[in-house]
């Protein structure tokens, strides 16, 4: 049966939602609401098929107020394909942070409310306001099933010897301490369309799959589970990235602070919106403005651009090494998607390990959801391009739940 399904992708100051026919794997709506909870807030909604954004000013609102905000537009506007409620079939939630308490995707009943209501404290920024869209929806549609969707859940396979931190073992014991991962739903995805692109079982393989974006992760994918992945207790671990630091030596932090007298939210603004790609660069967080002013002579961009390939390059190193064999290298999202400039510089460093890039293939430019193979043929590791859509994938898997629902 088709389905039409909400979903709704809340972040700390952003919500984005999509209405999605799953039937035809279409978008029907898409809204993306930013600067949420300040006086700038806006949201943007735009109905298929021509998508035309139309701008509401939803200043000083909740991310749950914006969500119920887009409820009353579709509803009332002539450009929705539906016009009551009723006609969402099931909402997708996504979450960042399940912790140990969820291993997969699962339906909202009322233990797995509570339970959400542990993992807030592992990510106090996204998982509140999620939570606070589940119970808007609840209260709104009683009846709909809501699905939720965990970034951390498919990195739940990793062994202990990957998860835990060489700290004393109560830091584990009384608070949970260890790694997580993120960014689980597109590497997932991503693994799984390395393999049909392959013509392989995912089982039989050995994949180490790149999501290059704003946010970065790098995971080791063997026979089809999650071994390890850079993302740690929170999102800050790993690659350097666009705002974040990624990792560095912790003492850092206490030297920084010391010397300079900040307190730990000043600290923790610093690691998360400061640093990486912009903090190296003076410049800017988007790989674009960095590579043209890197072209353009500027120093600081090239030096943010070596570090942030020597960091990947480092990464895919170190899970080569950690898994028992190596079939594709699989980039996926925003810069791994788009950037054939980053590519080849990620990639003429790694030639040497059997990942023997085709120049032409990488140049191709990319449609949205066509996947392709970008290593020269008789690559012993092939290099794959996959393209992602976040809310499809949520979509994708509330209509798998729900379908078994009956
Ligand atoms: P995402 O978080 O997946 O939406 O990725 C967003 C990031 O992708 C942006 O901040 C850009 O840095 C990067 N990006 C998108 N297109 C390109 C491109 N053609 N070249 C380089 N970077 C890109």
């Amino acid at each position: 049966m088709p389905m039409r399904i909400l979903v709704v992708n809340a972040g700390s100051s952003s919500l984005k939602s999509q209405l999605i026919e799953t039937d035809g794997k279409v978008s029907l709506m898409k809204c993306l609401a930013e600067k949420v909870g300040t006086p700038d807030a806006y949201m943007n909604v735009a109905f298929a098929p021509d998508f035309q954004k139309v701008t509401y000013h939803v200043a000083d609102m909740t991310v749950a107020e914006c969500l119920k905000k887009l409820l009353e537009v579709l509803v009332d506007d002539p450009e929705s394909p539906i016009s009551d409620l009723s006609q969402i079939d099931a909402i997708g939630n996504r979450i960042v942070a399940g912790g140990e308490h969820f291993t997969k995707s699962v339906i909202i009943d009322g233990p797995a409310r509570e339970k959400l209501e542990l993992c807030e404290e592992l990510a106090p920024l996204h998982n509140p306001p999620a939570d606070a869209c589940i119970d808007m929806m609840a209260a709104l549609m009683p009846s709909t099933p809501q699905v939720a969707v965990f970034d951390t859940a498919f990195h739940a396979t990793m062994p202990a010897k990957a998860y835990m931190y060489p700290l004393p073992a109560r830091y584990y014991d009384d608070y949970r301490i260890r790694r997580y991962g993120a960014h689980g739903t597109s590497h997932r995805y991503a693994a799984q369309q390395a393999a049909n692109l392959l013509g392989r079982p995912l089982r039989d393989l050995g994949l180490i799959t790149c999501h290059l974006g704003n946010g970065g992760s790098i995971t080791a994918v063997n026979h089809g589970k999650s071994i390890d992945t850079t993302m740690g207790f929170t999102p800050l671990e790993g690659l350097m990235m666009g705002t974040r630091s990624g990792s560095i030596d912790p003492a850092i932090l206490t030297y920084i602070m010391r010397r300079e007298g900040i307190s730990f939210d000043e600290m923790d603004a610093v690691l998360n919106r400061e640093s990486g790609v912009l903090g190296v660069s003076g410049l800017s967080a988007d790989m674009r403005d960095v590579l043209a002013a890197a072209d353009a002579g500027n120093e600081q961009a090239r030096l943010a651009i070596d570090m942030y390939v020597y960091r990947v390059q480092k990464a895919i190193g170190g899970f080569y090494a950690a898994m028992t064999r190596t079939d594709a290298v699989v980039m996926t999202a925003g810069i791994g998607e788009n950037s054939a400039e980053l590519r080849e510089l990620i990639f003429e460093g790694l030639a040497h390990m059997g990942m023997i890039l085709d120049r032409e293939r990488n140049h191709v430019v990319g449609q949205i959801g066509v996947n392709r193979i970008i290593s020269i043929d008789d690559s012993p590791i092939k290099i794959c391009v996959v393209t992602t859509d976040e809310e499809m994938r949520i979509a994708r898997e509330t209509d798998n739940l729900v379908s078994q629902l009956g």
